[in-house]
């Protein structure tokens, strides 16, 4: 009998626990798939500052990946993926177990740039990534800086200026009040090397966003390189200083460091190129998908909603590949529904440079998050 392809997935992020929920479905499975992973958990970017802000509880932007892969038939390694050798079809862990492939599909995601920053005080910094640890290590810092602090103001900045640094800025005050107590003296501030917020809104949706950070009581400072992480401060390219006891950092998006390993071509900012079909390497074959990989032809913001949209074709491609058929390409959507939870029961919305807000617009974001994450979560058997 023919053996059974190997299918291995590493990193379980927005486009393979989507394959995941495909498989789960499929009643005789034409290849065996192992699902790699350095975290037993995936979180959900989108709840994230829904979860901080106290609107949701954590569990609701968590899907616990061995039962995920578990009802889905499919094999979980959690394990930090140190190297991948395409000469011998195999992957390597950092201690030292290797994983043979036929077929494989790079999902690691990316993680926060912070090139060219000199780190004096790195205690003092919450990478948003790896993500299932976020809220740990921010609490662990805001515990350490406000049992430590000298004023009676806590300064808090958030560096990055896209929409999830937005959310997480309108998030955090909440957050701080809800552990440390209403009384707390807190300052906000949010930083970005822009010379505006999210430059590819709509001028009215940053208007509105402009707006909502000042009623959360964010202070907002642009065209902000920061240079240095000093000890309680942010030190900016232009000899600025902006007060931070402790800082989330969530800037664009960079390629994780194994993507750098692999012997395929890479975009200006390390991610791996591939064609139209999501395929980086032809053989063996090698997919990479969501923020791991860029579309050589028609590259696209690093965003969930792509990664989400990518798994149709991912789960195709993955079946024509070892039946030998066509495989099916990807185009990204041109224009996609912007929502940005305010943190206060709203939220700001853009469709096609039409913004719009209020409670109706928090309600709609509420429903598709939900909807998304039970979809991850139902079971085969209804
Ligand atoms: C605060 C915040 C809010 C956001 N909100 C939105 C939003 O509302 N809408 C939107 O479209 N986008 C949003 N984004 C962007 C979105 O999170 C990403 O574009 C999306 O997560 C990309 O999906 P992915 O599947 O490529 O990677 P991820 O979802 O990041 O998944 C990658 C997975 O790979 C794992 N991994 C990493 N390295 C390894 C390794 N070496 N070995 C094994 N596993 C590994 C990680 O643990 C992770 O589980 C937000 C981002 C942030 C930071």
């Amino acid at each position: 009998m023919a053996r059974v392809p190997r299918v291995v997935l590493v990193g379980a992020g927005h486009t393979h626990t989507g394959v995941l929920t495909r498989l789960r479905h499929q009643r005789r499975p034409v290849f065996h798939v192992t699902c790699v992973t350095d975290h037993a958990l995936a979180a959900y970017s989108g709840m994230l500052p829904g979860v901080l802000g106290g609107q949701y509880p954590r569990s609701l932007m968590e899907i616990d990946l061995a039962s995920m892969c578990a009802s889905a038939g499919a094999e979980l390694i959690v394990g930090q993926v140190e190297h991948i050798n395409l000469i011998q079809c195999h992957i390597r862990f950092t201690d030292g177990r290797t994983l043979p492939f036929d077929v494989l599909s790079i999902g690691v995601g990316s993680v926060p740039s912070m090139d060219d920053v000199e780190m004096t005080a790195p205690e003092q910094v919450v990478p948003t990534k790896p993500m299932q640890t976020f809220l740990d290590r921010l609490d662990a810092g805001l515990d350490r800086v406000i049992g430590s602090r000298v004023t009676s103001e806590l300064a808090i900045a958030v560096v990055g200026g896209g929409l999830g640094s937005i959310e997480l800025a309108c998030a955090l005050a909440p957050h701080v009040r809800a552990r440390h107590g209403a009384h707390l003296a807190l300052r906000v501030t949010l930083v970005t090397r822009d010379s505006r917020l999210s430059a590819d809104l709509a001028p009215s949706t940053a208007r509105r966003v402009a707006r909502a950070l000042e009623s959360r009581g964010v202070s907002v400072v642009t065209a902000a390189r920061v240079t240095r992480v000093a000890d309680g401060a942010l030190e900016l390219a232009d000899g600025r200083r902006v007060p931070s006891a402790l800082t989330v950092w969530a800037t664009g998006a960079t390629a994780p460091p194994i993507l750098r390993t692999l012997d395929v071509p890479h975009d200006a900012r390390g991610f791996v190129l591939t064609n139209a079909t999501l395929r980086a390497h032809l053989d063996p074959p090698v997919f990479a998908v969501g923020d791991a990989g860029t579309l050589a032809e028609d590259p696209s913001p690093k965003a969930g909603v792509y990664a989400v949209r990518q798994t149709d074709v991912l789960w195709h491609n993955l079946h024509a590949v070892i039946d030998g058929r066509p495989l099916r390409t990807f185009t990204p959507q041109r224009s996609f529904l912007r929502l940005i939870n305010t943190g206060d029961g709203r939220a700001i919305g853009e469709w096609k440079g039409r913004s719009f807000e209020g409670r109706p617009v928090w309600r709609l974001k509420d429903r598709i998050d939900r909807r998304f994450m039970s979809r991850l979560r139902e079971s085969p058997h209804g």
